[in-house]
């Protein structure tokens, strides 16, 4: 008996090891590249505080046609991590792992572990010598804390969403020798009008937000359009978001208007997985994927999967 249990607690001890195990035990190896990839280009649409039940033909009619174009896996359900700070979020879509993993738990990022969970962009930067990665964001945090030390440029001052549009727009359409080719765009003002007013299509300084990043998103889809129209460039588009709202805050973890939020992936010739629900971890893991960037190290710190079949 005394030996069955002693097994038991072996087992027990065992396990819970293993499950602490990952960081050091994942090996730091060789990337390998996909040789069928060519010039591969992402947008990501970062909206922070996107509710799900405002993606409406009256509040949002681009992004709403866009969710149920044939070309386009969306979700409504898309699940935050189980902290629903922002910063937590943002790094979970970013590093492709869980919260406890990348360690970050709040909107301090004390404690962060991006050294051991760094962001995709470091993988492509490693993968790709000539790669231009950029960082535009309304939030600052992400680029300070995030981005900063991996990307080849991210914004630093404080810019509203129209300044981080125009400057999208201007690097997206004047070609010049940074060109972005993995571009990640963040607008805050969203967010800002839900803890004002509050988080809710029926709240009019919400809607009217969302109504105005709406025509952002379809500038932006229509320059990416152009591109591989007039261009011949092979881009992927996404949208993401960090969390919902409810009331004038979002830390009811148990809520479902805060803990789903949206996601869109489009691209004019891939299939994504039918009839899964993504969650923040596996944006990360869809881009490296389609980036044809792929190793050991990264199959085994992620945890996100890649929506593309
Ligand atoms: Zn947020």
């Amino acid at each position: 008996m005394k030996k069955i249990s002693l097994l038991l607690l072996f087992i027990l001890c065992f396990v819970s090891c293993i499950k602490d195990l990952p960081v050091e035990a994942c090996p730091e190896d060789v990337l390998s590249l996909d040789p069928t990839i060519g010039n591969h280009n992402v947008l990501i649409v970062g909206i922070d505080g996107f509710r799900s039940d405002a993606l409406t033909e009256n509040i949002t009619p681009f992004m709403y046609g866009l969710s149920s174009r044939d070309d386009v896996y969306f979700t409504p359900f898309h699940k935050t991590e189980e902290d629903t700070y922002s910063g937590p979020n943002w790094s979970s879509l970013l590093t492709g792992v869980h919260y406890y993993k990348h360690n970050v738990v709040d909107n301090s990022f004390v404690g962060s572990r991006f050294s051991t969970y760094p962001p995709f962009q470091y993988y492509l930067e490693l993968a790709y010598q000539q790669i231009n990665t950029f960082s535009i964001t309304n939030w600052t945090p992400i680029n300070t804390y995030i981005c900063q030390q991996y990307l080849d440029y991210t914004s630093e001052s404080t810019l509203n969403d129209s300044m981080v549009f125009q400057l999208a727009r201007d690097l997206l359409v004047d070609s010049f020798s940074i060109a972005p080719d993995v571009f990640f765009l963040h607008f805050d003002e969203l967010d800002a009008a839900g803890h004002s007013y509050g988080f809710s299509p029926q709240v009019s300084e919400y809607a009217n937000t969302l109504s105005k990043i709406d025509i952002f998103v379809e500038s932006l889809f229509n320059i990416i359009e152009e591109k591989r129209n007039d261009l011949g460039e092979n881009w992927l588009f996404l949208i993401v978001s960090d969390h919902g709202g409810d009331g004038t805050g979002h830390g009811d973890t148990e809520n479902p208007h805060i803990n789903q939020t949206i996601f869109f992936s489009q691209h004019p010739d891939l299939n994504f997985t039918p009839n899964y629900i993504t969650n923040q971890t596996d944006l990360a893991p869809t881009i490296l994927d389609y980036m044809g960037v792929s190793s050991e190290e990264i199959d085994c710190k992620m945890d996100g999967v890649s929506i593309i079949e």
